[in-house]
């Protein structure tokens, strides 16, 4: 599995620094956002390194589609955010305010979520 050793995120994949983890299979791992913009925020990662969206790796079959909508979708179970609903969020590149280079979906909820974003 790619990893990147300067990456936060691969740290957290590979348990160098601690997380909060709410959902881990071999694909993806799940764990709460260190700055909480909501009631529940979560992070939703793929455990190989993907820089972004706009990987070409992404474009082959390597599951973590999959492995993604599932991990959202037992979060917000768990976490009773489908009743009211929740927003999932991409950030990408420089407009996107990406700040952290391995792919992640931010799973927010428990609070009204304002349109559109800033
Ligand atoms: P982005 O701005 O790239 O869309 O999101 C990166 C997110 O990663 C931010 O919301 C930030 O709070 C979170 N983050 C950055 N470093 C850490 C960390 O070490 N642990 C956790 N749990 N979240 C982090
Ligand atoms: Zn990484």
């Amino acid at each position: 599995m790619t990893m990147e050793l300067d990456c936060i995120f691969c740290k957290i994949v590979n348990k160098k620094i601690p997380a909060s983890i709410l959902f881990e299979n071999d694909t993806v791992l799940a764990f709460r956002d260190i700055e909480q913009k909501a009631p529940e925020h979560i992070l939703v990662i793929p455990k190989a390194h993907v820089p972004s969206i706009m990987d070409q790796s992404l474009a082959r079959d390597t599951g973590i589609w999959d492995a993604v909508l599932d991990a959202i979708q037992t979060i917000a179970k768990d976490l009773n955010l489908d009743t009211n609903g929740f927003r999932v969020v991409n950030n990408m590149g420089l407009h996107g305010g990406q700040t952290v280079d391995h792919l992640h979906f931010h799973v927010l909820g428990g609070r009204q979520m304002n349109w559109p974003p800033g």
